[in-house]
C-alpha cells in the first residue's frame, strides 16, 4: 500500500498538527472527545507538497483515497453526492499549520447541481433555502476557485434587490433565487466560457487543487516570510459534510470566544446571526448579536454551547476560539483553536486557569512570552489632557492600547509615513490580508465596519497593537482620503488618538504618561519571582531611570554610566576645559568642579535604589566625543577658557582618533590620566559616605572598570582607585565596604579571566563590545551589512540583538569557568543590551550568572525570561528520567 494521504475525521488528533493543519487536527481531536462535528476528512499537508511535485495536479490514488473517504461520509449520513432526494452536500476548507491570511477561503454547499437542488428541496421542504444556498454555492466556487471577481455577481444581485424594491438578500423569495441561479450560471458562462460544472467530484476537485495552489499566492508568500514561517510545509484541505445555518429561524452561525480575549473576563464572548451561513457574521452583511442573547433566544441551545465550550477549555486547558453552526436547533461545532488574546487577557486568563486548578504555576509562566509584556508596560493617556480632548467617534475596543499619529487610509501609505520617521494610524474602512505590512508599521488601527472578531481586531490584538473596529459613526472615503464624523471632515495627515481600550476616537495628538499595573499582574509576577534563579538588575544612569526600574521589579543597578553625567548642560564646560587642560593642576581643578556634582548624582541615586546593589562604571568613552567639533563651538569654548582658539582646535584634532572604538577610551584614559578616575571614586565613595552618615543606610558600592584586556592593566588602575579610596577614609576618618571589578568585554580578558579574577571581585560582561571585538563588527558601521546577513540567512538575527551563544557565549562560558576557579565566589553579571533578550537571559541562567541587568522597561521581560529559564530546565530534567 502507498503512503496515506486522506485522514477521516474519525483517524486524527491535536497531535498530528504539521500532517492535518491546525484546523483539521483540531476537527478530529473535537470528533474524538465526542462533541458534535459534521463527519468529514482531511486531505494531509503531504499531499500539498506532492501536488506541486506532480506539477499541480491531483493524482489518481489520491483521488481514489478521496473517493473512499466521501463514500464513507455518505454511508454515515446517509446521503449521496447529486441525490434528488437527500443530497450530500460538503465544504470545502484550507486549513495550515499556522494560521494563515493569504490561504484561499472556504468554500460551502460544494455539490449543488440542478439535481442535488431539488434533492434539497424535497429532504428540507424549504424550497427558499435550497435556492439560496445554491446560489452562495456558484459565486463562492467561482470567486474562490476559479477567480471570477465577486463584484460581477454582487452586481447581479444588487441589480435583483432593486428590482424587488427590498434591501436585505433575506428578503428574497425562493422564486427570485431561482432566478438569481440562472443569472448567476450566465455570469459564470460568459467569463469562463463553458458552463457551471454539474459534477460534484469534479467540483471537488478543482476546489482542493485550487487550496493547494493558494499556498504559493503572493499574499500567503508575503506573509509566510514577515513570520518567518517555511515555505515547505504546505497545507491541508479539509473536507467536511454540510450543517445548514440558514435554514430559518431556529438556525444560525457564530464565533465565540471561550473567555473574552481583551480582558481575560471568564465569560462566553461572541457573536452570531441567525438565518445566516459561514462569514455572514463577519463580512458584516447584517449587524451580529452578541452571543449573550443566544441564552434568550434559545436557552437550550445556549446551555449546550456552554457545555461545550467548558469540555474544550478543560480538554485543551486554554481559552479557545470557536466556530460553531446551529442547524435548526441542534448545535454542531466547526472549529476550534487556541485563542489569540491581548497580554493582560493572557495573563488574567493565566492565573485564573491556575485559580482553577487548570493549569499549573509553572505551565502558566511559560504561557505569556516574555517579550509581550511589553504591550503592558507601555504609556497611556494622560487623563487630564484626555478630559480636555474632544471625542471624535465611539467604536468597539478590538485591542488595547494608547495610540495617536497622522492618519492614512492605505497600508502603503502608512508604511511611507513611517519611512519618514512619522507616527502613522491606519485608517480603513475595513483591512484585509493586503494591509498586513500597514498595519505593522502602523501606531494604531482604526476600522470603520466588522466586529470584534473581524480581521483588523484579530490581527491587531495577535501583534498588540491599539485598534478600534465598527466605527461605523466615522465615513471613510479611501480614494479622497477624508474621514467623516458629524460635521467634522479629517483629511490624510490629520492627527486623531484612539483608546483601544473603551474603543474612543479623539480629535488630535493626546500625551501619555506611565501605565498602572493592574489585574492579575502582581500575583502572576509573584510567582515569575518565586521560581527565578537569576537577579535581575537595571542599566541606568539617573533617578528617574532608577526610579522606574525600581517600579519594574529591579534588584539592583548592574551598570551606571558616568559619562551621561558629563554630558549635561551645565556641567559640559567643565568636563571640556578637564579635557583640553594642558597641565595635571589645570585638570585637577576643572575635576574638582565635577566632583560635588558627581557626588550629588550618586547620592540621589543610591537613595533611590536603597540597600540594593549597585555597579557604577567609571569613565568609558573616548573623550572626543566631548569636545565640540564645528568652528563656533570651539571658538566660544577658547574665549570662555581664556586660549586662544587655535591652540584649542589643535587640541580637538590631535584627540581624534581613526578608530575611536578601540582607541583611546575606557581603562586606557585612567592609564594616561589617572586623575579622572580618582575623581569619580572619591564622588562614589563619599557619596556612600554622606549616605550612611545622613540617611543610616550602608550600601556596598561596586566600582566597575571598563575594558580590560590584561590583568596588568587592572593592577595599575586599581591601585589608583585604592589609593583615593583610603585618602578618603583617613580625610574623613570613616570607612564603608566596596568591591571593585571588571566588565568583561575584550576577547582577551574573557580567556585570561583566571589571571584577571586575582584582581577583580566581581565580572560583568559587556557583551555589545564582546560582539563588536569578537565577530569584528563595528557596531557603529554593523548597520550597513548586517541586514543583509540576515535577509540571505546567514544570521537568524543580527548578534547585537540576540547574543550569539556559539561564539561570543563560548568566551562567557570560558570566562566563568576560568574566575571561579581563581575566586570561586565571584560575582558574575551581564550588562549589555542582550541582558534584557529573553533567549539571551535564558543562556545567562544555564552558565550559572548571578545577575542579568537591563533597561528599566525590560526588568520585567527579564525577570519571567529567568524563570522560564527554571521551569524549562525541570521540565527537561523530567523528560530525560
Ligand atoms: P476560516 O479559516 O476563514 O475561518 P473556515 O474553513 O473556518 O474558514 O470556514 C468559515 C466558516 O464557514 C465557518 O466558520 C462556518 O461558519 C462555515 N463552514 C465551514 N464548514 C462548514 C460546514 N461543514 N457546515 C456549515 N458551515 C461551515
Ligand atoms: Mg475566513
Ligand atoms: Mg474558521
Amino acid at each position: 500500500m502507498g503512503k496515506k494521504y486522506v485522514y477521516s475525521f474519525k483517524e486524527g488528533s491535536k497531535e498530528m498538527k504539521s500532517l492535518l493543519g491546525g484546523k483539521g487536527s483540531n476537527l478530529a481531536e473535537m470528533t474524538n472527545i465526542g462533541l458534535p462535528v459534521p463527519p468529514g476528512f482531511t486531505i494531509t499537508t503531504e499531499a500539498c507538497n506532492r501536488f506541486y511535485d506532480e506539477g499541480q495536479k491531483l493524482w489518481p490514488e489520491l483521488l481514489e483515497e478521496i473517493y473512499l473517504n466521501l463514500a464513507e461520509v455518505e454511508k454515515t449520513l446517509g446521503k449521496r453526492f447529486s441525490d434528488q432526494s437527500n443530497p450530500l452536500l460538503v465544504s470545502v476548507r484550507s486549513g495550515a499549520v499556522f494560521s494563515m491570511p493569504g490561504m484561499m477561503d472556504t468554500i460551502l454547499n460544494l455539490g449543488l447541481n440542478d439535481d442535488a437542488v431539488k434533492g434539497l428541496i424535497s429532504s428540507t421542504g424549504n424550497e427558499r433555502f435550497a435556492y439560496d444556498s445554491y446560489r452562495r454555492f456558484i459565486q463562492m466556487f467561482s470567486d474562490i476557485a476559479m477567480g471570477i471577481p465577486k463584484r460581477k455577481f454582487d452586481e447581479v444581485m444588487e441589480k435583483m434587490k432593486e428590482d424587488k424594491g427590498v434591501h436585505l438578500d433575506t428578503e428574497l423569495e425562493a422564486e427570485d433565487l431561482k432566478e438569481l441561479v440562472r443569472r448567476f450560471k450566465d455570469v459564470y458562462y460568459e467569463d469562463m466560457g463553458t458552463e457551471f460544472p454539474q459534477d460534484p467530484m469534479k467540483q471537488l476537485q478543482l476546489a482542493i487543487e485550487a487550496v493547494f495552489s493558494s499556498w504559493n499566492n503572493p499574499r500567503a508568500v508575503i506573509y509566510r516570510k514577515l513570520h518567518d514561517i517555511p515555505g515547505n510545509l504546505g497545507t491541508a484541505v479539509n473536507v467536511q459534510s454540510m450543517v445548514y445555518g440558514n435554514m430559518g429561524d431556529t438556525s444560525g452561525t457564530g464565533v465565540a470566544f471561550t473567555r473574552n480575549p481583551a480582558n481575560g473576563e471568564n465569560k462566553i464572548y461572541g457573536e452570531f446571526l441567525m438565518n445566516a451561513q459561514g462569514e455572514d457574521v463577519v463580512a458584516g452583511i447584517r449587524t451580529p448579536k452578541s452571543i449573550s442573547e443566544l441564552e434568550e433566544v434559545m436557552p437550550e441551545v445556549f446551555e449546550e454551547f456552554r457545555k461545550v465550550t467548558n469540555i474544550l477549555e478543560s480538554h485543551y486547558r486554554d481559552m479557545q476560539d470557536i466556530e460553531f453552526t446551529i442547524e435548526k436547533g441542534k448545535l454542531f461545532m466547526l472549529q476550534t483553536r487556541t485563542g489569540k488574546r491581548t497580554t493582560q487577557a493572557a495573563i488574567n486568563i493565566a492565573v485564573d486557569l491556575v485559580n482553577e486548578g487548570k493549569i499549573s504555576k509553572d505551565e502558566a509562566i511559560l504561557r505569556i512570552e516574555p517579550n509581550q509584556l511589553n504591550q503592558l508596560l507601555h504609556p497611556a493617556f494622560d487623563t487630564k489632557k484626555l478630559a480636555e480632548s474632544e471625542v471624535l467617534a465611539k467604536g468597539l475596543p478590538a485591542s488595547p492600547g494608547a495610540a495617536s499619529g497622522k492618519i492614512y487610509f492605505h497600508a502603503k501609505d502608512v508604511v511611507e509615513a513611517k519611512g519618514r520617521g512619522e507616527k502613522a494610524i491606519l485608517v480603513r474602512q475595513e483591512t484585509s490580508p493586503e494591509d498586513i505590512e500597514g498595519m505593522i508599521m502602523a501606531e494604531g488601527i482604526l476600522t470603520a465596519r466588522g466586529g470584534m472578531t473581524s480581521h483588523a481586531a484579530v490581527v491587531a490584538r495577535g501583534m498588540g497593537k491599539c485598534c478600534v473596529a465598527g466605527c461605523s459613526e466615522v465615513r471613510v472615503d479611501e480614494l479622497q482620503k477624508t474621514m467623516k464624523s458629524g460635521s467634522i471632515t479629517l483629511k490624510e495627515g490629520d492627527y486623531i488618538s484612539l483608546d483601544g481600550s473603551i474603543g474612543t476616537v479623539y480629535l488630535g495628538d493626546i500625551p501619555k504618561v506611565e501605565p498602572e499595573l493592574s489585574g492579575h499582574f502582581g500575583e502572576f509576577m509573584s510567582w515569575v519571582d518565586e521560581v527565578r534563579r537569576l537577579k535581575v538588575r537595571t542599566n541606568a544612569d539617573t533617578p528617574k531611570d532608577s526610579a522606574q526600574a525600581v517600579k519594574f521589579g529591579a534588584e539592583g543597578i548592574g551598570l551606571c554610566r558616568t559619562e551621561h553625567m558629563f554630558f549635561d548642560e551645565a556641567r559640559i564646560p567643565a568636563v571640556r576645559r578637564m579635557i583640553v587642560s594642558n597641565s595635571e593642576t589645570q585638570r585637577k581643578k576643572a575635576l574638582e568642579e565635577l566632583l560635588p556634582l558627581q557626588r550629588k548624582d550618586f547620592y540621589e541615586i543610591y537613595k533611590i535604589m536603597e540597600e540594593r546593589p549597585v555597579t557604577i562604571r567609571l569613565l568609558d568613552p573616548p573623550l572626543h566625543e566631548f569636545l565640540p567639533s564645528n568652528a563656533k563651538d570651539i571658538e566660544e569654548l577658547a574665549k570662555s577658557m581664556g586660549i586662544a582658539a587655535e591652540d584649542l582646535k589643535d587640541t580637538v584634532e590631535s584627540l581624534e582618533e581613526v578608530n575611536p572604538m578601540l582607541g583611546h577610551r575606557g581603562c586606557r584614559l585612567a592609564v594616561t590620566y589617572p586623575e579622572i578616575y580618582r575623581m569619580q571614586t572619591r564622588a562614589i565613595i563619599e557619596a556612600a559616605l554622606d549616605y550612611k552618615v545622613n540617611d543610616g543606610v550602608e550600601i556596598v558600592p561596586e566600582i566597575m572598570i571598563p575594558l580590560i584586556g590584561d590583568a596588568d592593566e587592572l593592577t595599575y588602575v586599581k591601585k589608583e582607585v585604592i589609593a583615593e579610596i583610603e585618602d578618603v577614609f583617613r580625610e574623613r576618618s570613616d570607612s564603608i565596604e566596596y568591591m571593585i571589578g571588571t566588565m568583561i568585554e575584550v576577547p582577551r580578558a574573557a580567556i585570561t579571566a583566571d589571571d584577571i579574577a586575582k584582581e577583580a571581585e566581581f565580572f560583568s560582561f559587556g557583551t555589545n563590545d564582546l560582539t563588536q571585538m569578537g565577530f569584528g563588527f563595528s557596531r557603529d558601521d554593523s548597520g550597513k551589512f548586517l541586514n543583509a546577513y540576515v535577509d540571505k540567512g546567514i544570521f537568524a538575527k543580527s548578534p547585537f540583538e540576540v547574543l550569539d551563544q556559539r561564539g561570543i557565549g563560548k568566551m562567557m562560558e570560558i570566562a566563568v569557568d576560568l574566575g571561579r576557579k581563581t575566586r570561586p565566589d565571584i560575582k558574575l553579571g551581564i550588562c549589555g543590551e542582550h541582558g534584557g533578550e529573553p533567549s539571551s537571559v535564558e543562556f545567562c541562567h544555564r552558565i550559572g550568572l548571578d545577575y542579568v541587568s537591563c533597561s528599566p522597561y525590560r526588568v520585567p521581560i527579564a525577570r519571567l525570561a529567568a524563570a522560564q529559564a527554571v521551569v524549562k530546565e525541570r521540565m527537561n530534567l523530567q523528560l530525560d528520567k
